[in-house]
């Protein structure tokens, strides 16, 4: 069976959770696309050229354990206003999305660009100073000494830049349902996930599980 589900959103709304816990409910794939620009952004802090660096991008690539810090955030961002950069992405997100059994994307342009015909868009948000917090906690977990207010002014500055870019900006696409985390603690979220996913598969008479 192919089902895909898209899950956009800003940094830490709770969209990576809710897509690894859906991927997990219903036995489908599961890929964070922002790994993607992550990998991309890091191989030009690196030293090499975006564009040439999104070409060449391996698997083994978003497997890198140095992909997680702000830094590398805010380089994946810039590359990822750039057109040709996106473009060289999109294949191998098309290729997944498209496997059989199932395949959930999580990004930020997923219900808008990648998987436009996707079967469940979702568009997941919570108010900056909730997201900021969350991130904040998670990388102090790491060993990051960075503040609540650089976490802060580090979401908002890629949240413009990713809304405002002229190329596959991040927005929720028409038919996306919305759900906001902000006051939700992650088991509901998922639940409130699971349940619009249940639903779209109960009308289309799919009984996976
Ligand atoms: O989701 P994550 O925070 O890891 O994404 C890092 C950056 O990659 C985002 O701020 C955004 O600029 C870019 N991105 C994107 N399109 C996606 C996923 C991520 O432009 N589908």
């Amino acid at each position: 069976m192919a089902f895909t589900v898209a899950i956009d959103g800003p940094a830490a709304s709770g969209k990576g959770t809710i897509a690894r816990a859906v991927a997990e409910r219903f036995g489908f794939a599961h890929l964070d696309t922002g790994l993607l620009y992550r990998a991309t952004g890091r191989r030009m802090m690196d030293g090499e050229d975006p564009l040439e660096a999104a070409r060449n991008l391996r698997a083994s690539d978003l497997d890198r354990p140095d992909l997680r810090g702000g830094d590398v955030a805010q380089a994946a961002s810039r590359v990822a206003v750039d057109p040709k950069v996106r473009a060289a992405l999109l294949d191998f997100q098309h290729a997944f999305a498209r496997r059989s059994g199932g395949a959930v994307l999580d990004g930020r342009d997923i219900g808008t660009v990648i998987c436009p015909d996707a079967d469940t868009k979702l568009f997941i948000t919570a108010s900056d100073a909730v997201r900021a917090g969350r991130r904040h906690a998670e990388l102090c977990a790491r060993g990051d000494t960075v503040t609540l207010a650089q976490v802060l002014a580090d979401l908002r500055q890629r949240d413009t830049r990713d809304a405002a870019r002229a190329s596959a900006p991040m927005k929720p696409a028409d038919d996306a349902v919305l759900i906001d985390t902000s006051s939700m603690g992650i088991d509901d979220a998922i639940e409130a996930a699971c349940t619009v996913i249940r639903r779209t598969m109960d009308a289309r008479g799919n009984g996976t599980s």
